[in-house]
């Protein structure tokens, strides 16, 4: 075989801190704002991190749910930046699902003026004076990866029609990632499940990715096979601690994998469904996976070995198998080749910014 040069171009300079009790580990000697997912901690955990924290903690801002807005971002950066503003490199640390780690990735770039904000975002372009503060995330659901990728969504409600925008920095990587899966034990189940769906989002989107690696291949794999083997078990289980922390993995290998590749048709394709059906981010996404799955089977035969590999079963394709285990976890897949609107609707989102990563696109990755 002929020698090949790989160029595998990883970037993640994240310093991660993985495993049962990461929490406890927390040393801080610099001035810290929190930002906090309101339903994601128990009163325990808030005492016990407030104690940790004791008097380098300078601000407190509560995330109370909802879609992460450019009118909730603006009114944290009202509540926190006069504290951020005290003292030069006072820490953002944030604790929550993805919304919550998205708001906080905004809100480390601290402005002159609030009123800077939406145009900032909008444009996806820092304006010549700004300070950026160091940023730690905790996540508390297992699904988004959000604390190693560099990039947030916004969605842009003030606008009409509403739009999603991807605040993307080229320096906008967390400085660590604290990735404590007790901290998602208290997750309700249903809110679980579509987390997890959209850390197999995540994994299968790199696998059918123009910019995917051997090592995100690996991880993708890796992260997808997890999922499907334990989030059932999750579902099902009296005690389900053991499925919590393998899902907890599964999402920070996809979240990791992601980094590098970005997501791709399927996340292109869900946006309008949560929009618009309100439906959670990974169950929006986990409707067109067996879709999506076949598109890629059929553009490109590498790919379709790489994907047989996930289900390690080969009594039926694989796309097949997904469609049966989304069933299963009460998920219907949806398919827009059927009708004339939905091939239309498909050949758009092909070309959009995250549809242009898809193996299958006609149009150069973006
Ligand atoms: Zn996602």
């Amino acid at each position: 075989m002929a020698a090949q040069t790989l160029h595998l171009g990883w970037h993640n300079p994240v310093r991660i801190t993985w495993g049962h009790g990461a929490l406890h580990t927390l040393a801080l000697e610099q001035a810290t704002v929190v930002l906090a997912d309101r339903a994601a901690l128990s009163p325990a955990q808030e005492s016990l991190l407030r104690k940790q924290l004791g008097s380098h903690c300078v601000g407190w801002a509560w995330y109370e749910g909802g879609l992460a807005t450019v009118e909730k971002a603006r009114q944290l950066c009202r509540a926190l930046w006069p504290a951020m503003q005290r003292q030069t490199g006072t820490t953002v640390m944030a604790l929550g699902g993805g919304s919550t780690l998205d708001l906080a990735k905004a809100l480390r770039y601290r402005l002159a003026d609030t009123a800077l904000c939406a145009r900032t975002w909008r444009n996806n372009e820092l304006p010549l004076v700004f300070e950026r503060h160091p940023l730690w995330l905790l996540p508390t659901t297992a699904g988004t990866g959000s604390e190693v990728t560099r990039w947030a969504t916004l969605w842009d409600t003030e606008v009409q029609p509403a739009v999603k925008l991807s605040w993307s920095p080229p320096d906008g990587f967390a400085e660590r990632a604290l990735v404590d899966p007790d901290l998602t034990l208290s997750c309700p189940l249903p809110q679980s499940r579509d987390c997890a769906l959209d850390t197999l989002a995540h994994a299968l989107e790199s696998l059918w990715n123009k910019k995917r690696n051997p090592m995100t291949e690996a991880l993708a794999l890796e992260a997808a096979r997890i999922v499907i083997a334990q989030l059932p078990l999750l579902l099902q289980a009296q005690d389900a601690h053991a499925p919590r922390i393998a899902l907890a993995r599964a999402s920070l290998l996809a979240g990791l994998a992601m980094s590098q590749t970005q997501t791709a048709l399927a996340h292109a394709l869900s946006y309008d469904l949560t929009l618009h059906e309100n439906m959670p981010h990974g169950h929006a996404c986990a409707v067109w996976l067996p879709m999506v799955w076949e598109l890629a089977q059929e553009a490109s035969s590498a790919c379709a070995a790489l994907l047989e590999r996930v289900f390690q079963d080969a009594s039926a394709p694989g796309a097949r198998q997904l469609h049966q285990w989304l069933l299963g976890l009460d998920v219907s897949p949806r398919d827009l080749r059927t009708t004339l609107d939905g091939r239309e609707r498909l050949s758009l989102e092909l070309g959009s910014a995250r549809g242009r990563n898809f193996i299958g696109s006609p149009t150069t990755a973006g």
